[in-house]
Order: structure tokens, then sequence, then C-alpha cells
């Protein structure tokens, strides 16, 4: 496989440090609100990632975090832990927010057919790994402490900047050009970081901990080093995250691991572009974002979203639209509507379809670089082959397994195409509405279909036969506008 690798910014070949397997650590939510479907791009590009490290034969331990303290509303180490500030707002405790929001999370990776973490790992478990990690940096002289907490003078590590590309200084300036608040005066660069924070001594918080330097709470980056470290052992093979790590998180997981241990963090850096809005980053903090629940109610099959991720490459921006998705929605029904049809086909000796080549390019498309836009044209190529099938009217069955097949294995690394079964009763509904079709009892036939739809499946007829899909609604409900609460348009 070839991968790019923000670390070198050049393509590489992909080798791993364990033959035949594959560490990866991908950094998770702050679990404070809903994810939304910028942070879910990321997490499906990365689900993709494995997948295809995973088609090539590798074992994957794939590491997730879940960020459920210390993480505050700036990114300059001042502001509100996020998670108790969104606490304070619900009126509930900071834990029980963060289970809150964890569940939800895992309910949306699960509906976008995202593959469970081998190891999903909290903060708030790890809080002993990240102060080991502190006091061995402390030993090694990165550290200082000032009013609020104990920080990593940046200064002191080499080649700080490596990953973001720049020297010292310029991230250092470019931190304070994008700077949204003042920067602490007590630190020594305006790159320096929180380690570890005090608790504020007005006001106790709800998540602290007794610590070699006073009761506090971790920085957000530590955790990472910490987790990744303690899973997948001080040197490991790919860390992933959104673009917006490479110049502060993920420098500083670089600085805090590196530091410590002396030797090589990671050896390949994967990086997913933005989702945008009208030309913006689609984030909180604009108030312009989606959550996959938004796009469920106003009537969206949460794979649609996902094949809409595939059809673009991880390295580009996707303006998001609800138009695009529409479209995403109705290729996925009709590529479901096909492989039905296929189905139900009379059985007839034909020659052999050539699949090889497709498979080939497949195979060729999805390791260049997770190039998956190329490689979804390959599955439409064998939907093109299936069609052919329906136009004729049968298929042998030699081809219509080896069409599964390859479907299927496509379908591992996609995740897009699911399985469901239909009730016992849709399909009675179905055999009735044939009758009633038999006996051109129209009025009969249409109240079944009706009803058919009621019950979430569509029925659609082919020849003298019919096949059963899952209703979809191309985000119509019932001509409705749904009132989401965030604002799409403006700032
Ligand atoms: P957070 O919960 O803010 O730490 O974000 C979770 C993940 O989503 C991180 O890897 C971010 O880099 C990523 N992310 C945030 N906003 C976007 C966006 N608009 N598009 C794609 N990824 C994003
Ligand atoms: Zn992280």
């Amino acid at each position: 496989m070839r991968l790019y690798n923000t670390l070198t910014k050049r393509i590489e070949r992909f080798v791993p440090i364990k033959k035949g397997h594959v560490g990866m650590y991908c950094c998770g939510p702050t679990v404070y609100d809903f994810a939304h479907i910028g942070n879910l791009r990321t997490y499906i590009c990365e689900d993709l990632l494995k997948r295809t490290l995973k088609y090539d034969g590798y074992e994957v331990t794939h590491v997730m975090n879940i960020t459920d303290v210390g993480h505050l509303t700036s990114d300059a180490d001042t502001g509100l832990d996020k998670i108790e500030k969104s606490a304070e707002e619900q009126k509930k405790s900071a834990w029980e927010i963060s289970k809150m929001y964890t569940d939800f999370f895992l309910q949306d990776i699960k509906k976008l057919n995202i593959e469970s973490p081998t190891i999903l790992c909290k903060a708030t478990d790890n809080i002993n790994e990240m102060i080991i990690l502190v006091k061995r940096l402390e030993e090694k002289g990165f550290t200082y402490r000032i009013d609020d907490g104990i920080y990593y003078d940046t200064s002191k590590f080499k080649d700080y900047g490596k990953l973001a590309g720049m020297s010292f200084d310029e991230l250092n300036k470019s931190l304070k050009a994008g700077a949204r608040v003042e920067f602490n005066p007590q630190k020594r660069n305006i790159t320096d970081f929180a380690l570890w924070k005090f608790s504020p001594k007005d006001k106790k918080r709800q998540m602290e901990w007794p610590s070699p330097w006073g009761v506090g709470f971790p920085g957000w980056h530590i955790e990472c080093s910490a987790m990744s470290m303690k899973y997948l052992g001080e040197h490991f093979d790919i860390h992933c995250g959104g673009v917006d790590h490479i110049p502060i998180h993920h420098t500083n997981e670089i600085a805090q691991s590196e530091g410590a241990t002396g030797k090589k963090f990671v050896n390949y850096w994967f990086h997913v572009e933005f989702l945008l809005v009208n030309g913006r980053k689609m984030s909180k903090s604009l108030k312009n974002f989606y959550t996959l629940r938004d796009l469920e109610k106003m009537g969206f099959d949460p794979l649609s979203f996902r094949l809409m991720v595939i059809d673009s490459h991880y390295r580009d921006k996707i303006d998001f639209t609800l138009e695009k998705l529409k479209k995403y929605e109705k290729t996925l029904n009709d590529i479901d509507i096909s492989i039905k049809t296929m189905d139900i086909l009379p059985l007839k000796e034909e020659k052999r379809d050539d699949l090889r080549a497709i498979e080939k390019s497949f195979k060729k498309a999805i390791n260049d670089d997770l190039d998956t836009h190329s490689a979804l044209i390959e599955l439409f190529k064998v939907i093109g082959i299936i069609n052919s099938h329906i136009k004729k009217y049968s298929i042998s069955k030699e081809n219509r397994d080896k069409i599964h097949e390859l479907i299927k294995k496509m379908n591992s690394v996609f995740g897009v195409l699911q399985d469901y079964s239909i009730p016992e009763e849709v399909l009675d509904l179905a055999k009735r509405r044939a009758s009633a079709r038999e006996r051109k009892d129209w009025k009969e036939s249409d109240e079944l279909r009706r009803k058919i739809k009621e019950s979430g499946f569509d029925i659609i007829d082919v020849k003298d036969a019919y096949v059963i899909v899952k209703h979809r609604n191309f985000g119509e409900t019932n001509g409705k506008s749904i009132d989401i609460g965030h604002n799409t348009d403006k700032e």
C-alpha cells in the first residue's frame, strides 16, 4: 500500500514495524456534545484505511481514545473544560455528560458501519499513566511550573515544528496570528502547552485528581501520548486525525512522546481534510453543523453520507450540501435494487463474466493512497454488468455467485451495502399484492403497497416478479422541512 505521510509530506510505501500487523491510533471525540458529520467524516476515512489494511491481510490493532476530561474551550490552555461546561449548562454531572455523549457517539459510528475500535480507552481511566509520562518529561527537563499548571517548554524539543513543516519561530508566529484569545504571559513560548493543570482555588471541579504537583487534571494532549504508547508501544505504525490536529495536538503528542522516550513515536501520520459548508469548515463554533441525527430526522439513510465520503479522496475537502446527499441516497438505492433484482433473474447458462480486471483495478485504487473514488467506479462497473443481465433477464448461477463474491470483497472495504432481512409480514403482504395484481384488483394492490411502505419497505415490480428493498426517503419527510435548530447559512 502507498500512503501519504504528513511527516515526510510524501506518498510512501507502507511497511509495518511487525510483519503482518498494524498498530493504529485514532484521536477520538471529546464527549461534551454530539459529533457533527465533519467529525464523522474523519472517522469514516480512518475506518476505510483500517478496512483496506485488513483487506490486504494485515491484522490491525485499532486504538481510539475518548476525551472525557481536560479539553478546554480554547487551544491556548485557557477557558473552561468542555465537559464541565456542558455539564453545567445541562444541569448534569460531568460523568453523566461524558457517558451520555460516548453512548451517542457509539450509536453514530454503528449506524455508519464504522467498525468498533479494538480498544476504546477513556482519558479518565488513564490518569496515572499520564502522571507517569509527565514525570518522565520533568526528569528530562522539558517542563516548568507556572501559576496554573505544569507546562512543556517546546523550545527544548528539537524539530518541534516538523509535522507542520514549519520552523519553531514560524509555528509560534502562526499560532499567534490565528489565536482568538490572549496567551498566558507566564508561558515561555506561545507554543508551550499544559501537561497538568491545577484545579482553580475558588471553585471545586467535578473531575480532579491528586498529583505530585497538586490537585488538578491533565492537559488535553498528554492523554493521547499516554494511551497510544500504553496500548501500541512507544513506537507504532499509524496515527490518524483531522488536519486541524497537525499544528497543535499532534505536534504536541510528538514532543511529549519523543521527549520522554528519546525515540521515534509514529511512522505514518494520516490526516483527513475538512468537510465544509458553504466553503467554511463545519464546526461547533461556527454553528454551521449537522449531526447524524439531523440527517436522519430529515429522512436520510446514514449510509448515504458514508457513500458521499467514500466518493471523495480523504485529502480533498468535501463541500457538503443536502442536494448532494440526496444524489448519493438515490445511488445507494439503485445499487440495492440492481443487486436484489439480479437475485430473482431466471438462471440460464451463459458465457462467464470477466471480473478479474475489475477486482485488480479496485485493489490497485484502494492501495493507491486510499483512492476510494476510483475504487467506487469499479463497483459501478459491476453494477453495470448486473444491469446488462437484468436487461437480458437471465444470468448463470456461476456469474451470479462470482458477482456476489466480488461485491462482498469490495464491501468489506466500503462498508456501504447493508444486509437486512425482510420481515415475514412484509413478505406476506407482498404475496397478497401479487395475487391482487393477478386478479387485476389495482385498488387492493395499491393499498398493499402502501402497507409495505408503512413497514419501511418498497416493492418494485420486475416483469412478472417483484423485489423488496428498504424504503428510503431521499431527504423528504412528507414534504415537511424540519427545523434542526442550527443555522447552516450564516456564522
Ligand atoms: P474533536 O471532537 O473536536 O476533537 O474532533 C474529532 C475529530 O474530527 C478530529 O480528528 C478532528 O480533527 C476532526 N474534525 C473536526 N472538524 C472537522 C471537519 N469539519 N471535517 C472533518 N474532520 C473534522
Ligand atoms: Zn489525540
